[in-house]
């Protein structure tokens, strides 16, 4: 199979590339390597037997028309400019993508293997080509509970997020700890011990949020020292894109006969990597904890049940535990005082892997499997 990559040197790209190198995975394609900003340029993979060691150009059609299977992370402008045209220009291979852009086109099957394979596998039977990465928030979600999604034994839920700021990109995270900078190189710049006029360094640092100076070009606003409740686009009916995805993307992946409610506020706050997540779930039943928590750790080899203590919880479920892991934490599991169909949990995990590049580099193993 002849394999397109776009985006190999975001955020994503860079995820993807590192589990796909670790995998072995381009051992089983004839690989291009497309950029929309160095074609011609040298990349990194060009040593590797059966790749093109030159960067072609991500916006020629008759250079993306020749691959079987094409593999974006470019963005949702990319998918925007590039996919209907390449499509009308005569493409019939695979698309996989990590932008939104194409999620909930009536063409298009969001992947998640361990929690929707078999909605995956009936998609390539009906002759689809458009698989799609979920959002990286929802994907976690799925997998932290995919036990009770799977025993359908989930009324509604709501999820109040805490997203790291990679999330946006790798020029996200750059402009955070630029704004990091910001502050130490002016408030700690000749002392680190500052505790006996902690008051008035809050106020310095408020103050230099407003600075005219202050890096916040990517964000808008700053994020250091503050969080933002809201992620993505306005929907004007007071809820934010990032928050409708939940329920919208949820229920596509899982193909619930009844959609599910799910609802809740996106925020992001200043963590590097890693999107956590607080769960208020209603259940249809009382179940009781120990049930709750085998049914989400036999689901699928990657949720990982904490115990709902204290030292368990700061250690295992935090974005500094789930960074860089393919394992999803999921604890502060109790019954609330709501009743004991209500059932609280937290979870974490690395938006870049599961939430993003780990789906789509199954996928190609799923088409290869078709193929044979
Ligand atoms: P990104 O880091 O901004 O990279 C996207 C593309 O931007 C790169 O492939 C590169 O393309 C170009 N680019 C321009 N300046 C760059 C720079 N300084 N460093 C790196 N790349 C630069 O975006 P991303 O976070 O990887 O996201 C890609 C897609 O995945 C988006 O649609 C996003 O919504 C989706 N997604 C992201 C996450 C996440 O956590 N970040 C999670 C799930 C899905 P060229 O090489 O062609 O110039």
């Amino acid at each position: 199979m002849k394999l397109g990559i776009v985006g190999s040197r975001g955020m994503v790209g860079q995820v993807l590339m590192e589990r796909m190198l670790q995998e072995n995975d381009l051992k089983h394609f004839e690989t291009t390597f497309f950029s929309t900003s160095n074609a011609g340029g040298e990349h990194p993979f060009s040593k590797i037997s059966n790749v093109d060691p030159k960067l072609k150009d991500g916006n020629d059609v008759n250079e993306l028309k020749k691959m079987d299977v094409i593999i974006t992370c470019q963005g949702g402008d990319y998918t925007k400019a590039v996919y209907s045209n390449l499509r009308s220009q005569g493409f019939k291979g695979y698309w996989i993508d990590a932008a939104s852009t194409l999620r909930m086109e009536s063409d298009s099957t969001i992947i998640l293997d361990p929690v929707n394979l078999d909605v995956i596998k009936k998609a390539l039977k009906d002759g689809k080509t458009d698989f799609i990465g979920g959002n990286c928030t929802v994907s976690l979600m799925l997998l932290a509970l995919g036990g009770l999604f799977k025993a359908g034994q989930i009324e509604w839920m709501t999820s109040m997020t805490y997203q790291a700021a990679s999330g946006g990109g790798a020029r996200h995270m750059n402009e955070l700890l630029n704004q990091m900078k910001f502050f130490t190189d002016r408030v700690m710049a000749t002392e680190t011990n500052l505790s006996n006029k902690i008051l008035e360094v809050e106020k310095n640092i408020t103050g230099l949020m407003s600075d005219s100076a202050f890096p916040k070009e990517n964000f808008g606003f700053p994020l250091a020292a503050n969080l933002l409740p809201w992620i993505d686009a306005d929907l004007e009916n007071g809820q934010s894109k990032e928050e409708w995805k939940a329920m919208a993307e949820g229920n596509k992946i899982l193909q619930s006969t009844k959609a599910i409610p799910i609802d809740g506020t996106c925020v992001r706050v200043s963590s590097l990597r890693c999107h956590a997540q607080a769960l208020t779930i209603k259940l249809k039943k009382n179940i009781p904890l120990d049930e709750i928590e085998m049914m989400l750790a036999e689901h699928n080899p990657w949720a990982k049940v904490v115990a709902n203590n204290k030292s368990d919880s700061l250690r295992y479920l935090t974005p500094q535990y789930a960074s860089g892991k393919l394992e999803v934490p999921v604890g502060r599991l109790r019954k609330m005082y709501m009743g004991d169909d209500y059932l609280n949990a937290f979870t974490v995990g690395d938006q870049l892997l599961w939430g993003a590049a780990e789906p789509l580099r199954r996928m190609l193993h799923i088409l290869l499997e078709n193929n044979t």
